[in-house]
């Protein structure tokens, strides 16, 4: 029996990878659903390649250009964010969750409700409604298997352990373009310089993230949710190699980590074959050639981002979901050329200070708060900038 597979962003970087594994095994997969935003040549291409029955454009004017490209391919068409969270709750085993930020949500929601196996990638969707996201996973039998490298690499040296031997988990960090950079250089970083992440190939936000170290600060709190450990066992050290991608120290004193190349569809296999394993074309470790592994502390004052995150953590109500809807409007701002790096940071840490939200008590408050903490902040930026 083939698994059935569905993709929710199968045009970014997480889904081609994602593509490019099910289209290495087509006698062990078969593809339900794929969905992206609006390019749909992309789209289309994926599903008459995979044979997919179902391809979703969530911006509806694009309909009409979608249906064109899949005539006579027996794959339907769909646009709109009901058809998202259709395709994401229908048929089919298994779902990667691979939209990026705060839009994920629903749909992610959707495939957790519908109880499905859900490769969760979307780290966004977990940071403003963890509680919510794992009580809905208890509750329909849907199981959540993270992607990001980090807790992939730390739910592999899970395997066969209890989590009551965890004494902490360590998350490594690459610490991005801008490690070890002065003031001024950050002060004068410019989009381009800050997507040219040195040792992974990602969509533009998560790499504008991995500049500030705002990635890592999204991933505690994706961490603390995922694997239900306190913010203060979960550490975080910056290894510039990106070969360990994370570890968990036992409360015997032995810690296990998870090595491999930087590639996504190490850990994307594992999340699709889980729990066997499956053969990739990811490049193979030379441990000789690679000689050493460096580690060392993240700097606080050049990127308060992680100060930021544990600080939200902390406080709990619906600081979480402030704090990524501003830094996805600070991103957005930055990549536009309207704010500097510098104010990515300062621009979450003034929302969290003058804004604080009550506990989201379902996922319509996570939606109405993330979209009131987006007009907050783009107002603010749009005054600052006129
Ligand atoms: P990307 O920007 O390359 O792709 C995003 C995908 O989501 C695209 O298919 C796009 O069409 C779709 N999308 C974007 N906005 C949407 C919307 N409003 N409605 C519906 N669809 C929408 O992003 P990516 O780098 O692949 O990252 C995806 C997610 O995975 C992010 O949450 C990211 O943090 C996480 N992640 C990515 C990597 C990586 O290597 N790229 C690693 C770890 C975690
Ligand atoms: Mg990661």
């Amino acid at each position: 029996m083939k698994k059935k597979v569905s993709i929710l962003g199968a045009t970014g970087s997480v889904g081609r990878s994602t593509l490019d594994l099910l289209e290495r095994a087509p006698e062990r997969f078969e593809v339900v659903a794929l969905t992206a935003k609006r390019n749909v040549e992309e789209l289309a291409s994926a599903a008459r390649r995979t044979r997919a029955r179902l391809a979703v454009i969530a911006d509806p004017r694009r309909l009409g250009d979608l249906e064109a490209l899949l005539e006579g391919s027996g794959c339907e068409a769909a646009a709109g964010p009901e058809a998202l969270t259709q395709a994401a709750a229908g048929d089919g085993d298994w779902v990667m969750a691979a939209i990026v930020g705060c839009a994920g949500l629903l749909p992610t929601m959707a495939a957790v409700e519908a109880g499905k196996t859900v490769a969760l990638a979307n780290k966004e969707a977990l940071v403003t409604a963890g509680p919510l996201m794992t009580q809905a996973a208890q509750k329909s039998g849907a199981r959540l298997l993270p992607v990001d490298s980090e807790h992939n690499a730390i739910f592999q040296c899970l395997a066969g352990n209890r989590l009551k031997d965890v004494a902490r988990l360590i998350l490594t960090a690459s610490g991005g373009p801008f490690r070890g950079a002065s003031e001024k250089h950050l002060r004068e970083a410019t989009p381009a310089q800050a997507v040219a992440h040195p040792k992974w190939s990602m969509g533009a936000k998560i790499s504008v993230d991995s500049a500030t170290l705002m990635n890592k600060g999204l991933e505690l709190i994706e961490a603390h949710h995922l694997f239900r450990l306190p913010p203060e066992k979960i550490d975080i050290v910056v290894h510039p190699q990106s070969i360990v991608h994370s570890l968990v120290e036992f409360i015997d004193g032995s810690l296990l980590a998870q090595l491999g190349s930087a590639d996504m569809r190490i850990p994307i296999s594992y999340a699709l074959a889980w729990p066997e394993r499956i053969q990739t074309p990811a490049a193979r470790l030379d441990l000789i050639e690679l000689a050493r592994l460096d580690f060392e502390a993240p700097d606080p004052e050049r990127f308060p981002a992680l100060r930021l995150a544990r600080e939200a953590l902390a406080s709990g109500g619906g600081a979480s979901v402030v704090l990524n809807a501003a830094n996805e409007i600070a991103v957005e701002m930055f990549l536009a050329g309207r704010i500097g790096f510098i104010e990515i940071a300062s621009t979450v840490e003034e929302t969290l200070a003058n804004f604080s939200a009550p506990v989201p008590k379902n996922i319509a408050d996570v939606v109405e708060l993330d979209r009131e903490t987006r007009t907050r902040v783009a107002a603010t930026l749009k005054a600052g900038c006129a």
